[in-house]
């Protein structure tokens, strides 16, 4: 159960207002009337504490799931849920072992960590093969994430991984651009790619798949990023690709996953061979009061994520919650995001802002920092991101008590 918070939802006070209003006159009619007197007058009164209970908790959750929100650390090949991936395998003829969404998610809970998890998300993604398949996985993403609250996504996706197993580059992008079309005119999301580089890759396939994608830079792919596992001295490794999509207008993020070897070098090698504006994770930046202040000074956002596997890993919210609130309280621009939510329990970005809300005490006011966050840290011109913190402002003006 949510424990009460200092800050107190002020759409809580008006259902309990209401709930009062609801409660109070059955009984001064029944007194009024003599009908059921003292028996009714105290079932009545049983039942008052009830509805305010019952709707702290769900006035909470609809507030956060309607909060508008940008999502900019998910991975579109991770959004597939179990019973999608089952039915493009059905509809490509791919054998799959699973009969069942359960069956995978059986699969899936062999996940415990990064390197035990990529097995599975390529065993699982190598059902994508068309056009059709690449849009229907990133649709049902924005349908999902636009059901919590998302107006605004940018979405990391991993071309050598389908390169490699003969996808053409075509093929990805006229699925992925028919996608940004359809939540366009269906939701009104407007959604990005970030083309990502693998880390466990060389740097000159990484090069060779920036240049082939040139035809899509711009309106469909608008950043380059970095994750799969950490390999030693990455941002050095990666340094001469991401200056080359500096050049060509690209914005720039790394994944920094949390409590790697190195991690503090590696966040200052992002920073300062990389040059990027935001880092991937970014959990462990509290570390080193030097990168406090310097994520700081450089107005860097960290794009933090709970990344929960459907195994349970003690003590793995707790931690990652706790970290997010950390970086929130010392005035960075955190913001929650869901990474891979299809294959890791089925949570979007407005589950884990609860989640997360649960877990640390948040108030309702470091949410909505959390919300104004993403958007800060989006990349949009000024004039969208004013468009986008103004959505917030007038969300919670709607809310105020009248
Ligand atoms: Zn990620």
């Amino acid at each position: 159960m949510r424990a009460v918070r200092g800050n107190v939802p002020c759409g809580f006070w008006r259902l309990r207002s209401r709930f009062g209003a609801l409660s109070l006159s059955p009984v001064i009619r029944f007194r009024t009337l003599g009908i059921l007197g003292r028996r009714a007058t105290a079932l009545a009164a049983a039942l008052l504490p009830l509805p305010a209970l019952a709707t702290d908790a769900e006035t909470e959750k609809a507030f956060i799931m309607g909060l508008p929100k940008a999502e900019l650390h998910v991975h579109l090949e991770g959004t597939m849920e179990p019973e999608l991936y089952l039915a493009i395998a059905q509809r490509n003829g791919i054998f799959t072992p699973y009969a069942t969404g359960e069956d995978v998610r059986d699969r899936l809970r062999a996940a415990h960590d990064l390197p035990s998890f990529i097995v599975i998300y390529e065993e699982l993604i190598g059902a994508a093969q068309t056009a059709q398949d690449f849009h229907d996985i990133a649709l049902a993403y924005f349908r999902k994430a636009h059901s919590q609250g998302v107006v605004y996504a940018e979405v990391y996706f991993d071309p050598q991984l389908h390169l490699e197993r003969g996808v053409p580059l075509e093929t990805l992008y006229a699925g992925l651009a028919a996608a940004q079309r359809d939540a366009r005119e269906e939701l009104g999301l407007e959604a990005h790619y970030i083309l990502s580089f693998l880390r466990d890759r060389s740097a000159a396939d990484a090069a060779h798949v920036l240049e082939a994608s040139r035809p899509w830079i711009g309106d469909l792919v608008i950043g380059v990023g970095l994750d799969n596992p950490e390999v030693k001295d990455f941002p050095a490794k990666f340094e001469e690709v991401f200056e080359r999509a500096g050049a060509l207008g690209l914005h720039r993020t790394s994944h920094c996953d949390v409590d790697q070897a190195d991690t503090i070098a590696n966040h200052w090698g992002v920073i300062e061979k990389l040059k990027v504006e935001r880092i991937d994770h970014g959990l462990n930046v509290p570390d080193d009061p030097a990168l406090v202040a310097a994520v700081r000074a450089r107005g860097i956002g960290l794009t933090g994520a709970p990344t929960l596997f459907y195994t349970e890993i003690p003590g793995r919210m707790a931690y990652r919650a706790g970290r997010i609130r950390q970086l929130l309280d010392l005035g960075l621009l955190v913001s929650v995001n869901s990474d891979d939510p299809g294959m890791k329990r089925s949570l979007y970005v407005g589950d884990l802002m609860e989640r997360v809300q649960e877990e640390t005490g948040m108030s309702r006011d470091d949410i909505v920092r959390l919300a104004r966050n993403s958007f800060a840290i989006a990349w949009i011109d000024e004039a969208e991101r004013a468009a986008y913190l103004g959505r917030i402002d007038r969300y919670l003006a709607d809310r105020e008590p009248t």
